[in-house]
């Protein structure tokens, strides 16, 4: 009998699962698959609107470099030639600071600087700011020696290497931009890894940026474009994939509605929006579902592992406004802006896509997209389009100047899209891991496990549906 799965959520990780397992029953593995999606779109968060010639991220805008697998998955589908990259020639990353826009020191690896020099005279930080800098060079090895042995906090972490400034207002923005989350719970160890064991190797995280760019040097190393992403949109990653996909095996606006066993079988009931009751037995099941929805499942099955993915998610609002090539709009040059709290704003960043990436905008057109975090995401989703793109106007206007009417405006709710991995997730992880094994047959991908981002979830993905087909 060929090995039958079933794979629930058609985000970026549900699709990149059934993708792979369409490609390995190409290849001649012996296995059916279902694939089921409750909304009437593929891709979940990945999405991309094409208009008027803006490519509108509504969501990711594309992905690490140095992580390869979103790379390497978009070469495989053929789009080799479709990777762009952002423009590093330019890339400044402005702070919000009393009211006007400070770009960063150059060469910053987050909030760590590669020279105690490039400081100087930045309106950024204050001296007290840039003495406790000077100071992490000098504490190097009394952080090496003290460093702890169990996870923190990011914001414990911050604090111990550069003090309570540093992380309002690089540190605490950087991060919640990219996970929307407060740093005084996100887990270093889960989101910051890199920083954690240049902390181990080095002490201090300045002497570990210095001495791996000298390393570079030594050997000649360029460091990659730091961002990847595809000429028309990441969500084109998300098409790419779809198109692959045998006829048949998909099921879009059907809902997973309940999930049980029978014997070593997984067995999940759907509603088709004609309110149609299917049952899908499996020998394997990828749940690829939001995290919250996967363990109000999980409790039922395993109410321990259930417990153990108990944690807190962030939403997320986005208003991307386009300009026209005739309409009077400027920005500094640059990738865009990180607002921190307590500066006046209520926005968390606001890229300026036009600059970050080519090919987002017709020529001499603009585009940027403002985007609120946490707590003021969440005041806004109730709100209509159109208030929500007022009030975010308005908000971008304190940072940026007086805009014009935006030619095109796209606004994109995702509540609770972003888990947030709290101190000591690592372990939680292991522990779930070991209790899903024990289940067998069953693999939960998504970005509530090991990584929010593109590159990770693909790289899961097709990992786990090699496994559910046993063929690894
Ligand atoms: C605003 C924003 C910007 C981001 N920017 C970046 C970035 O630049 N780079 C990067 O790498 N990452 C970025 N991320 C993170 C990344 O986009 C997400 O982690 C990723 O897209 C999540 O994919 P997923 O498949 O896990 O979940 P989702 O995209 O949430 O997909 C889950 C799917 O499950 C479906 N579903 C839900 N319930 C059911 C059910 N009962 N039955 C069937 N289907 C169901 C949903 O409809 C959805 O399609 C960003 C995230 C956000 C919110």
């Amino acid at each position: 009998m060929p090995r039958s799965i079933l794979v629930v959520g058609g985000g970026v990780a549900g699709l990149a699962a059934a993708y792979e397992l369409a490609k390995l029953q190409r290849a001649g593995t012996a296995l059916t698959f279902t694939f089921v999606e409750a909304s009437k779109r593929l891709g979940g968060i990945l999405e991309t609107v094409r208009q008027d010639g803006f490519v509108v991220e509504c969501g990711p805008d594309g992905w690490v470099s140095e992580k390869p697998w979103a790379s390497e998955l978009a070469k495989e589908l053929g789009m080799q030639n479709d990777l762009v990259f952002s423009n590093d020639a330019e890339r400044v990353t402005y702070v919000l600071r009393e009211g006007r826009l400070q770009p960063m020191p150059d060469g910053m690896r987050m909030m760590v600087p590669s020279t105690l020099e490039s400081l100087e005279g930045t309106p950024l930080f204050s001296d007290a700011a840039r003495s406790a800098y000077a100071a992490e060079l000098q504490r190097a090895e009394d952080l090496k020696r003290t460093a702890p042995d169990h996870d923190e906090s990011v914001a414990d972490f911050v604090q111990r290497h550069f003090g309570e400034e540093v992380l309002r207002v690089i540190g605490a923005p950087l991060l919640g931009g990219v996970l929307g989350g407060d740093v005084r719970q996100l887990s270093v160890r889960s989101v910051m890894k890199p920083f954690v064991d240049m902390e181990r190797e080095h002490g201090s995280l300045i002497a570990a940026v210095q001495a791996r760019n000298e390393q570079n040097r030594r050997e000649g190393k360029q460091r990659p474009l730091i961002f990847t992403s595809l000429r028309n949109g990441t969500g084109a990653l998300a098409e790419a994939m779809a198109a692959t996909l045998p006829p048949g095996c998909l099921r879009m606006e059907c809902a997973a509605t309940a999930i049980s066993r029978n014997g070593p079988r997984w067995v999940v009931e759907t509603t088709d929006t004609d309110r149609t009751v299917r049952r899908h037995e499996a020998d394997a099941l990828l749940l690829a579902t939001p995290v919250h929805r996967t363990q109000a499942w999980l409790r039922g099955v395993d109410a321990h592992a259930a417990e153990l993915l108990e944690m807190p998610t962030s939403s997320a609002v986005i208003a991307a406004f386009c300009f026209s090539p005739d309409q009077p709009v400027q920005w500094p040059k640059g990738f865009g802006f990180l607002s921190p709290a307590g500066e006046g704003s209520r926005l968390l960043a606001g890229p300026f896509s036009d600059q970050k990436y080519p090919n987002r905008v017709p020529e001499g057109g603009h585009m940027v997209r403002a985007y609120f975090g946490g707590a003021e995401a969440d005041s806004l989703i109730a709100q209509s389009d159109e208030a929500i793109a007022a009030f975010t106007r308005e908000e971008l206007q304190k940072v940026v100047g007086l805009l014009p009417a935006p030619a095109l405006t796209v606004v994109r709710r995702w509540p609770g899209a972003l888990p947030q991995y709290g101190v000591g997730h690592g372990d939680r992880m292991t522990q779930l891991q070991a209790r899903v094994d024990a289940l067998g047959g069953l693999y939960l991908l998504g970005n509530a496990y090991r990584g929010v981002g593109l590159p990770e979830l693909v790289r899961d993905s097709r990992a786990a549906a090699r496994q559910a087909a046993e063929v690894d």
